[in-house]
């Protein structure tokens, strides 16, 4: 028996494992709960719903924190968006602490998912999981309902055990972290205040020391309609924006020339993505409007505004000389992702006691590594709270058969425990809940 009280209580790693090990099976069930979910863009609520329930199974209390559209407007780090937010929500719950001295945590991960992107691709239907050998398929699995479940089974197991923080412990569902980093801002401003933050995306065996900016435009290109018989008295607005993509290939090669450290360990670290071309209506007329819309990354320290530019230079270039463009000439509009590249000190202190915690189960230090894509650790970042990712093992995220290998859920959750030991301190619960 532990001493009942507000001292700190020193408990044994092996116990922390073995309780996080018996959540096995609710992880995977509320793993499978979230994937049935399709959480896309504008349609998390469900999603919100099941995690609701999940926090209350664990023995906490949900409450919402909904997203405040004028903070959102006004906002340096937020990101520009042309949807209706009103009734969007996050969902968080605090983990009173038993006792006081601890630092405070907040364990966060997203709720909505990208689309299946072509889901006759896929080897079963993306949101119904499915379990094969160690892994479980599903869009969303990885990115990151796995991460989500990790959070939960690792409270639920120190719950188990008696234990509490000796700070307050926020666990928090976000929304939108797919498209602005929306919901993750609504935390860092009005959430818990934390003194640490840890974004369960998957990174198993690793955590993220750096990443990139992301900028999403929309090129509108305009063109005259005309008969395709007579096309050569149109201007043909898909045909223009081919130029524009090899202008805009010219500024991604002219970024990845000389990247600095760290991302030179990697051959390509900065990418253009053409992720959606809408143009045209009739194959026997020549098409009237084209809009790309892309994504492009940035090094940390460059500034969004800087890209922004560049990006327009190059479509300029690429219709100076266009008969039709050259006096019509498109439209570059931002929105989503508008973001600033983030870092962390690998010696801040969250860095350190995490990579501890994980070596007490994997028996070695996570790699700590930088990353080609962004995540919500960069609004609790440039909010001044530390954050990092870790979390399970997952691949094809964004792509077909999405999975996560449940084992890494379990040594993740296992990580996550100890953590919440190292960096808060745990004690007796007493009547604390
Ligand atoms: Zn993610």
């Amino acid at each position: 028996m532990r001493a009942r009280g507000q001292e700190e209580t020193d408990v044994d790693g092996r116990e922390i494992a073995a309780a996080v090990a018996a959540e096995a099976a609710y992880m995977e069930d509320v793993l499978c709960r979230l994937v049935a979910v399709p959480t896309t863009l504008g349609n998390e609520e469900p999603g919100q719903e099941v995690m609701s329930e999940a926090l209350r199974e664990v023995g906490l209390d949900p409450v919402d924190v909904p997203l405040d559209e004028a903070m959102l407007r006004s906002h340096p780090a937020a990101s520009p968006f042309s949807w209706d937010v009103s009734g969007k929500r996050n969902v968080v719950a605090d983990w009173q602490p038993a006792g006081a001295g601890g630092r405070s945590l907040a364990l966060n991960g997203h709720i909505d998912v990208v689309s299946a992107a072509a889901e006759g691709l896929w080897r079963t239907a993306p949101f119904s999981p499915s379990r094969d050998g160690d892994w479980l398929y599903g869009r969303g699995a990885g990115d990151m309902k796995g991460g989500l479940a990790v959070i939960l089974g690792a409270v639920k197991a120190l719950r188990g055990l008696g234990l509490a923080p000796l700070a307050p412990v926020q666990l928090q569902s976000v929304v939108e972290e797919e498209c602005t980093g929306s919901g993750a801002l609504q935390c860092a401003v009005s959430g818990l205040r934390a003194d640490a933050c840890v974004v369960t995306e998957p990174f198993p065996g690793a955590l993220s020391i750096s990443q990139v900016g992301v900028l999403w435009f929309h090129i509108d290109i305009a063109g005259l309609p005309a008969h395709a018989g007579d096309a050569q008295h149109g201007a043909n607005a898909i045909e223009a924006s081919f130029p524009i993509v090899a202008a805009l290939r010219r500024l991604e090669a002219e970024l990845n020339e000389s990247p600095p450290v760290p991302y030179d360990a990697f051959d390509h670290p900065i990418n253009l993505n053409v992720g959606v071309m809408r143009g045209g209506d009739w194959p026997s007329t020549v098409a009237a409007e084209c809009t790309l819309s892309c994504r492009l990354a940035l090094y940390p320290g460059q500034e969004v505004a800087w890209l922004q530019a560049r990006v327009e230079q190059a479509v300029a270039s690429a219709t100076g000389a266009h008969p039709f463009l050259a006096a019509h000439p498109p439209r570059v509009r931002y929105d989503g992702f508008a973001c600033a590249g983030t870092e962390i000190d690998v010696a801040h202190p969250l860095v350190t006691t995490l990579s501890a915690s994980y070596a007490e189960i994997a028996g070695a230090p996570p790699e700590l590594v930088p990353t080609t894509a962004t995540s919500d650790a960069r609004l609790f970042l440039q909010e001044g709270i530390p954050a990092v990712c870790f979390g399970p093992w997952a691949e094809n995220v964004h792509a077909v058969d999405e999975r996560v290998n449940i084992p890494s859920m379990i040594t993740a959750a296992q990580v996550l425990a100890l953590f919440v030991r190292d960096w808060c301190g745990l004690a007796d619960a007493g009547g604390a809940t």
